[in-house]
């Protein structure tokens, strides 16, 4: 009998994506469990222990986007890259068929690329910095600022990515002058765009 592939699941919503260049789009959220990143600012703790979170088969995570039909399916965490993502992404393909609907990865890059997207957000941490096989296939580089280290690091990794990479700074949430530093930042380099939390204004998912 063949091996079910199965990902341990932390939740699967359907809502808008919140952030970066997305932000606005009817979205289908597949949370996978597991992260050993372990950010001090990290609003998804729950998710840290892979352990914690049931394991389904990869065609009922498949099934759930396809009966959805959303404008795009975002695998997030936890980290993503923990696992191998390729069973996983040519499964949901399956299950979408001839649709439009774009499969989308966000990640912190801190383990090796797996999976086949077509929009890779970025968002490395100081913790564990990305591993180098991601920067060359990055969409939107996305960049949690809570101080001025945080805008070095933004700066550093811009040289990484395609020149073609969007690159975003989003304040850390609850943090005003967060909020100030990335707004004078982003006025005084236009290479950079504001990315906010629109979900949490919204007081949804
Ligand atoms: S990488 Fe993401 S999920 Fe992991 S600790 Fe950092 S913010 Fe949380």
């Amino acid at each position: 009998m063949p091996t079910v592939i199965s990902y341990p699941v932390v939740e699967t919503f359907h809502s808008v994506q919140g952030e970066g260049a997305w932000a606005g789009t009817n979205a289908v959220f597949i949370r996978l469990g597991g992260c050993d990143v372990h950010c001090r600012f990290c609003d998804t703790k729950e998710s840290w222990n892979v352990n914690s979170h049931p394991l389904q088969p990869v065609h009922d995570i498949a099934d759930t986007v396809g009966k959805i039909k959303p404008a795009i399916a975002v695998i997030t965490g936890g980290e993503p890259l923990m696992h191998n993502l390729d069973p996983l992404t040519d499964s949901i393909r399956l299950a979408l068929g001839k649709t439009h609907i774009s499969i989308h990865l966000e990640t912190s890059g801190a383990y090796p690329k797996s999976g086949n997207f077509d929009w890779v957000t970025l968002s490395p941490k100081t913790f564990k910095p990305p591993h180098p096989s991601v920067y060359a296939q990055v969409q939107e580089l996305k960049i949690v600022v809570s101080s001025e280290s945080d805008l070095q690091w933004a700066e550093l990794q811009s040289s990484l990515v395609d020149l073609s990479t969007l690159k975003y700074l989003q304040p850390q949430w609850g943090n005003p002058e967060a909020q100030e530093l990335t707004l004078n930042y982003v006025l005084a380099h236009p290479q950079w765009r504001l990315s906010l939390q629109t979900h949490k204004y919204l007081g949804v998912r």
